[in-house]
């Protein structure tokens, strides 16, 4: 049993009000790392070709080939910036699996099955999905399964396969779609690829949990003139640092982004989810599967949800780029709109309600009997509130399915009225 950890990303609800000027720390250690190289590359451009949009400044930050934040680091944990509930507690790991089995039964047993899981961390989140994969042989009998993950970082796709494999991998040549494979320990073949594209087509259960909120956004500001488009520039003041301006004319993007019937003031679009979101959806719809999306998000009604979190502290996004995770909430209006008709969407809802549908409570008492540990069944029950107290991450974390369009119809050609079987997780479930 994997032990529980401590701490979690915590999300306050304040957020700037005047850009570009947060306060900076005057420590020497600070100045040190403010001088990243992303920073310095990021000025000459600037400087070069002007204000570059938020989306630009967030990629170059989190996914630089060089020295992006998620290239270069293992963030999660007691240790890094932030972490995340598939660290946290066994618990999670084992109900999405239990999850992805019953997506897998309710869609008709497909004699291959894909889990393929994208930003997967340091590799917890699958580890606990295939523990269940293995407990459940008797179910899935002689399915082809097969494990695939899309990681951008070369650091944590090592982490994942030493998790996963035990460190049996092979790299595999740079022109080819899969640059890492192996075998897991539960005798699984596993594939790493850097795009979604490059995952084989077939029947597949898609999860992303914390991965939407890593993708880069644009940010747009209603204005007297109209919608004009956030950009990141040079501080006049200060030379070494990077302020928020708003663009003068429109923009390609605030052009393309912004919806007709928007209403609010400040709108953060990620194009990036769009397209990640839409590829989801063909292949369901074409191929057969479920994905589950599992984030921080609103659905279309927040505004300036852009921050940074460095040592689980909030840090200013603008300073230290490459050093500090940076994210936004996922407008889980926007990805449903982007999937259109061809498949069904379920959520957002909440963790809590989810975890509690999966049946959380059930599996905290059998692992509590078997437990009789003092300090360990203070860390099972203490995880299990980090997931599910509203105050914690039971409300502030959201599930969010997309299904395949006949996943909810009635079911033709069995008995008359035959109801379609529910959606773990978004109904309840009857444990016994
Ligand atoms: N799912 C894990 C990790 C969340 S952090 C958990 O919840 O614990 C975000 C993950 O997405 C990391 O693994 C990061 O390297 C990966 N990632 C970020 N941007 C990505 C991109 N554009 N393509 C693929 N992976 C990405």
């Amino acid at each position: 049993m994997r032990t529980v950890l401590r701490l979690k990303r915590l999300m306050p609800e304040v957020m700037w009000t005047v850009w570009g000027n947060r306060s900076c720390s005057n420590s020497s250690i600070r100045r040190l790392e403010s001088n990243t190289s992303i920073l310095k590359h990021l000025i000459s451009k600037i400087t070069a070709t002007g204000p570059i949009s938020v989306a630009e400044y967030m990629r170059e930050a989190l996914t630089n080939p060089v020295s992006g934040y998620y290239v270069k680091n293992d963030m999660l944990g007691a240790g890094g910036d932030f972490i995340t509930s598939p660290e946290i507690s066994q618990i999670f790991g084992e109900l999405l699996g239990v999850w992805c089995v019953s997506e897998w039964m309710a869609a008709g047993k497909s004699s291959v099955f894909q889990l393929v899981e994208l930003g997967p961390g340091r590799g917890s989140l699958a580890s606990d999905i295939l523990r269940v994969f293995s407990q459940l042989k008797a179910v899935l009998g002689e399915t082809d399964i097969s494990v695939h993950l899309v990681e951008v970082s070369p650091k944590l796709s090592q982490l994942q396969a030493k998790c996963l494999t035990g460190d049996q991998t092979w790299t595999c040549n740079d022109d080819q779609p899969v640059y890492r494979s192996g075998t897991t320990c539960t005798g699984l073949p596993i594939y790493w690829y850097h795009r979604i594209e490059d995952v084989p087509r077939g029947f597949s259960v898609f999860l992303a949990h914390e991965f939407f909120d890593a993708l880069p956004i644009h940010k747009f500001q209603r204005t007297e003139k109209g919608w004009r488009e956030v950009m990141v520039d040079i501080d006049p003041e200060s030379p070494e640092k990077l302020r928020f301006v708003v663009s003068h004319s429109p923009t390609l993007a605030s052009s393309m982004l912004i919806q007709k019937d928007e209403n609010r003031q400040h709108v953060e679009v990620c194009p990036e989810g769009g397209v990640i979101v839409q590829k989801l959806a063909n292949r369901i719809a074409d191929d057969g599967g479920a994905a589950l999306i599992v984030d921080y998000g609103h659905d279309g009604t927040k505004t300036d949800t852009f921050r940074g979190f460095k040592g689980h502290q909030l840090h200013n996004v603008l300073e230290a780029p490459g050093m500090a995770d940076l994210t936004a909430d996922v407008d889980f209006s926007y990805l449903r709109k982007i999937t259109g008709n061809q498949v069904t969407c379920l959520g957002p809802i909440t963790q809590r309600s989810f975890l509690k549908n999966m049946g959380i409570d059930s599996r905290l008492q059998v692992l509590l009997r078997s437990c009789h540990d003092p300090s360990t069944r203070a860390q099972l029950i203490n995880s299990y509130d980090m997931l599910i107290n509203p105050e914690k991450m039971g409300h502030r974390f959201q599930f969010f399915s997309v299904l395949s369009r006949g996943r909810l119809a009635q079911r033709k050609g069995m008995q008359k009225d035959t109801a379609p079987l529910p959606v773990a997780g978004f109904a309840e479930l009857n444990v016994q």
